[in-house]
């Protein structure tokens, strides 16, 4: 299908244009309900609160410590695959890492990579506006999970064409995710999960439930970094933009919740500017695999951009030690907009900083 000529072309100053119209344009919209996520969402919640009961009652421990087990790789799956390997190209992966994660990421029956790359990627290209799926001006409800329950805006729809998914499209693990998709998301974040608990004596219909809490978690903790990260917290590094910097629900995210700067610097591999990975336990994983060999180029901002970033365009806020608050000018507008590495209007890579090279 040819482009619609009343489309915005990615990368052109139309496209900026058509940025700064969908803001203003973010007026009222009647929404229309899915039926199909609505009532996999209710079941379940409801399924996952009797969860939480047998958790409390009849869990033995081998369970509750694989249902722990399960929450960290599932969420792994989505940091450092879905998020960081896929959405950005933050770093490289052999093709055993590419298959661990995608099976990591089908624990969570959060859709296919496919579609939750290009939901994010749009996300960054078209941040809080209309285009963006879960635009967070509509309030924290919506960009938490309403986006999910609801028909896509059709401003999402209009510029369905103006991300490059190529990467995506023909990556043999992701295309193979997509084509049996209901098979491995079955298996992978509903039988398995259910049927391995009996090895140890928990009944399926308990594991199922307990199951089920799991995946809500995994699935409200990934919708937090949409929802709180946009919503509370400071902005050190560009404060024209929603994204914030709200480092203790890094946590329970794995090391995603350093939003501000995540949206600034999408291609650096490690979300965050910290020193230490404390909190980042995805930053930890990938640095792993790096030193086995299985990750490589590993993308990375170096200190004196982060701190010339910070000192142009932050808040003030000093969380870090860089920059001083006198330095921050006011009223800039939001710099460059891509959605990470491989970006074509991602115009300046110079001091870019790139880990474990291959060849
Ligand atoms: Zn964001
Ligand atoms: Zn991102």
């Amino acid at each position: 299908m040819v482009a619609n000529a009343t489309e915005p072309v990615l990368g052109s100053a139309r496209e900026r244009e058509d940025c700064d119209k969908l803001w203003l344009a973010s007026g009222s919209r009647k929404h229309e309900l899915a039926a199909v996520p609505v009532t996999l969402f209710t079941y379940w919640h409801i399924s996952g609160l009797y969860g939480l009961y047998l958790i409390c009652t009849v869990a033995t421990w081998q369970t509750i410590v694989f249902t722990l087990l399960m929450y960290n790789a599932g969420a792994l799956g989505i940091t450092a695959g879905a998020h960081r390997l896929w959405s950005h190209k933050t770093y490289k992966a052999t093709k055993p890492l590419e298959i661990l994660l995608m099976i990591f990421h089908s624990f969570t029956s959060q859709n296919t990579v496919r579609h939750w790359a290009r939901d994010h990627r749009f996300h960054h290209k078209y941040s809080d506006t209309d285009a963006d799926p879960h635009n967070a001006t509509r309030g924290f409800f919506y960009s938490h999970v309403g986006w999910l329950l609801v028909k896509k805006h059709p401003e999402v729809l209009k510029r369905s064409r103006t991300i490059d998914m190529s990467d995506i499209y023909n990556n043999p693990v992701l295309r193979f995710q997509k084509i049996y998709g209901a098979q491995v998301i079955l298996s992978c974040a509903y039988i398995l999960p259910s049927l391995i608990p009996m090895l140890w004596g928990q009944s399926f219909s308990d594991s199922w439930h307990i199951n089920s809490l799991r995946i809500i978690l995994n699935l409200h903790a990934s919708c937090l970094v949409n929802s709180a990260a946009h919503a509370f917290g400071n902005k050190p590094y560009d404060k024209n933009i929603a994204a914030t910097q709200i480092s203790i629900l890094s946590f329970v995210t794995l090391g995603e919740c350093f939003h501000n700067y995540h949206h600034v610097f999408p291609w650096d591999y490690r979300t965050a500017e910290l020193g230490n990975n404390r909190l980042n336990l995805t930053t930890i994983f990938i640095d792993f695999f790096a030193w086995i060999g299985w990750a490589y180029d590993l993308k990375t901002a170096t200190d004196e951009m982060i701190e010339s970033r910070a000192k142009r365009t932050g808040d003030g806020t000093n969380l870090w030690g860089w920059g001083d608050k006198d330095l921050v000018k006011s009223g800039e507008k939001v710099e460059e907009i891509f959605y990470g590495w491989g970006d074509k209007d991602m115009k300046d890579t110079s001091g870019v900083k790139v880990l474990y090279t291959q060849g």
